[in-house]
């Protein structure tokens, strides 16, 4: 089921100014199709970016790691392990000859914004104007828990509220797609973001499970790359979702990751709930966004406990804490790819791992 290798490079995401491709300094990984999906070896990956690899040949379980990175892989599963919080890939882990490869859409679109920010796109992204997306609002109320009588657009907007007031005292500007308590269409919040000029969009939501009142913990969601289906697709029920066309949102694949790993890890450290990990979604709000976008599902409504904490001013705090803090350590790890010498420069010099 392996096709004769072939050199790899890096697909464009589309017509945005961001995918500009520069030169690496380590070949890219050769590729061979499993199942007629492209795959490269994680050895290889390890060395495009400079890396360290841990585990043996024939080991079912590898480790990436570098200055401040890591990254655990185990064959057969999406479900790894990056930085300490846990990612779905798009695609399985396929274990070949002793060896683990990973897909190349995975390679490209997860772990090199995850691992190597920056690395390979000659172009940054800007981060002065932030667009906080309240979801739902008016006659849509999102999740509802009615035994405590809380509903979601309530503590969305809320969330939205309090991180505005961190980022504003932080020094950013920032426009919110809904102040108040009004409807707004999904394809209009992409447009609010476009008209503010948006450089940055987090759309903001809590969670719900149907009959399960004890699951709890924190999801990042970032629109899914062309060829991939959405995580919760992957069910023997589920249908297969995979889009062979790319979105607008597409065009940011890579800086949609940075963004959300960075939510991502301050969700972790900072609410102390469990991480149900960064999935992806084909979601109709992010999918027109004309800047990097991600989805923030900050807790469930329908768990006992959860919903209690939510249900308070303290915690929704911490979370626009933790969100605002996010926000911030994704603007400082573009400041740090746009200093002078970046411009143009070989990205292995360029893109410091966090
Ligand atoms: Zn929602």
């Amino acid at each position: 089921m392996a096709d004769s290798p072939a050199r790899s490079a890096p697909s464009r995401p589309g017509a945005a100014s961001t995918a500009a491709v520069a030169p690496a300094a380590a070949p890219l990984p050769a590729v061979r199709k499993f199942a007629g999906t492209d795959y490269v070896a994680v050895a290889d990956v390890a060395r495009y970016l400079g890396l360290t690899l841990a585990g043996a040949t024939g080991s079912k379980k590898l480790t990436l790691t570098g200055r401040s990175t890591r990254a655990e892989f185990e064959a057969d599963t999406r479900d790894i392990s990056v930085n300490g919080v846990r990612v779905f890939l798009g695609d399985p882990i396929a274990n070949s000859g002793g060896q683990l490869y990973v897909s190349r859409v995975d390679f490209e679109r997860c772990l090199t914004p995850m691992l190597r920010p920056g690395h390979g796109i000659a172009v940054r992204p800007s981060s002065k104007i932030i667009v906080l997306d309240p979801g739902h609002g008016g006659s849509d109320p999102g999740k509802t828990n009615t035994k405590l009588g809380v509903n979601e657009k309530t503590f969305a907007l809320d969330v939205a509220l309090r991180t505005r007031k961190l980022l504003v005292a932080g020094g950013h500007r920032v426009v919110l797609t809904r102040e108040d308590d009004r409807f707004v269409a999904l394809t209009q919040r992409a447009v609010i973001a476009s008209v503010a000029r948006a450089d940055a969009f987090v759309s903001i939501h809590f969670n719900a499970l149907a009959n399960d009142t004890r699951t709890s913990g924190v999801e990042v969601y970032t629109f899914a790359p062309r060829f991939q289906r959405s995580t919760n697709a992957w069910g023997p029920a589920e249908t297969n979702d995979t889009e062979h066309h790319a979105s607008p949102g597409n065009r940011f694949d890579h800086w949609n990751v940075v963004f959300a790993h960075a939510i991502h890890r301050r969700f972790v450290a900072d609410l102390k709930t469990p991480d149900r990990g960064k999935k992806l979604m084909h979601l109709a709000v992010l999918r027109p966004l004309s800047c990097p976008g991600i989805l923030v599902e900050c807790g469930f409504l329908t768990s006992e406990t959860e919903a209690r904490k939510i249900a308070t001013a303290e915690y929704r705090q911490q979370i626009a804490v933790a969100l605002a803090a996010g926000i911030g350590d994704y603007v400082a790890t573009l400041d740090s790819l746009r200093t002078p010498a970046a411009a143009g420069a070989a990205p292995t010099t360029a893109a410091p791992a966090r």
